[in-house]
């Protein structure tokens, strides 16, 4: 069947659902943890009169995801759909969580869209969707996009995440929500299903921005970490050692503390006791740095050690590109391959 008339025989087929109907669109590492903690807590207090639709870019992540989701609740009822219009025919909330800016404006706006969807409701249907944008992507083409949903009588919020892969799959995640009052107090309860900490940063586009700036201070840091790290070991000192005194003094942060890049520094087990495997991807933190610097740019604000950072894991992922899927923190790793060469020449 064509995507436009199977898009329509659903539409009729679940008219009466859709305000029961819940889906999440891009099931990668983050979205994957939250669309499961939102699924399976929305089928307990629903005491299961709901209903899921899931989509991905890659349709077997959709199929897996849903596997899972029905081993685990058998009576669940999910649909895996192909196309982003498919998801907002079927349901009433729509959640996406995209790697970046043009994922967001393919699946919004473009053909088989979200927004196109949305204009072929009624007006009642348009109202009643809420879409939640958990992706961390530019303030402005995340405002113009909120801008298109609205003009459709739906309504929008960006609310960017922190806490990691860890926060998504333990719902311990902080939302940072930008929208109206309204939009905040309805989206709240959704967002309780995966995070613990749901903050109204300001109007659209203030959660991205809110995300931003905490990005651009965790990414200078976690290269400063790595420098600090590879020093003391050259100077004599014990990674452990160094790290508890670090962590103990005014340069505790995240990166060190909990994101320690040197195995075998902290008693736990950071992405680099797994060779740098999960965590956050350095391209990942390489585009945050991008759309700090971008946005510094477009409102006059000199972000020198923004600029540096976003150099240094440039250089990371083209230097050394098999480190651009690990977690950012392998950085620590791209030193360590520096001072190597520089002894050897
Ligand atoms: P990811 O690359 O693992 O997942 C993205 C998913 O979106 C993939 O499954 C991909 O197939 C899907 N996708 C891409 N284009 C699509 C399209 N057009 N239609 C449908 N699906 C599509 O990324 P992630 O690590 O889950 O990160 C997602 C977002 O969350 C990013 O903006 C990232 O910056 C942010 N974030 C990530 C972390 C982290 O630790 N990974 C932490 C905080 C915030």
């Amino acid at each position: 069947m064509r995507a436009t008339a199977r898009l329509f025989s659903q539409v009729s087929k679940a008219a009466s659902p859709r305000a029961h109907t819940t889906a999440f669109i891009g099931l990668g590492r983050m979205g994957s943890e939250m669309a499961y903690n939102l699924f399976s807590r929305t089928l307990v207090e629903s005491d299961g009169n709901s209903h899921f639709v899931v989509c991905d870019a890659v349709v077997d992540a959709a199929r897996a995801f849903s596997d899972n989701l029905t081993a685990q609740f058998p009576g669940a009822n999910i649909q895996v759909v192909e196309t982003p219009a498919e998801a907002a025919a079927l349901s009433s909330t729509i959640v996406t969580m995209l790697p970046s800016s043009p994922h967001v404006r393919q699946v919004y706006s473009e053909s088989y869209g979200i927004i196109p969807a949305l204009l072929s409701l009624s007006p009642d249907g348009q109202r009643s969707t809420l879409c939640i944008d958990s992706t961390t992507l530019d303030v402005q083409v995340a405002r113009e996009i909120a801008a298109e949903v609205h003009k459709s009588g739906a309504t929008m919020v960006d609310a960017p995440v922190s806490g990691g892969v860890a926060g998504a799959k333990a719902a311990t995640l902080s939302f940072l929500v930008g929208g109206t009052e309204d939009a905040f107090q309805r989206t709240s309860p959704i967002l309780a299903h995966m995070g613990k900490k749901i903050i109204h940063c300001g109007p659209s586009g203030a959660g991205l921005g809110a995300k931003i700036c905490n990005n651009l201070i965790l990414g200078v840091q976690q290269i400063v970490v790595a420098e600090a790290m590879l020093l003391g070991q050259k100077l004599g000192l014990d990674p452990a050692v160094l790290a508890g005194v670090i962590n103990s003094s005014t340069g505790a942060c995240w990166a060190s503390s909990v994101n320690n890049p040197v195995p075998g520094a902290l008693a736990t087990s950071p992405p680099c006791t797994r060779d740098y495997e999960g965590g956050f991807a350095t391209s990942l933190m390489l585009k945050d740095m991008g759309l700090a610097t971008e946005i510094a740019d477009a409102y006059s604000t000199p972000l020198p050690m923004g600029e540096a950072a976003e150099n240094m894991y440039a250089d990371v992922v083209t230097q050394v590109p098999e480190l651009a899927k690990r977690d950012f923190s392998s950085v620590y790793r791209y030193l360590q391959l520096s001072a190597e060469r520089k002894q050897v020449a």
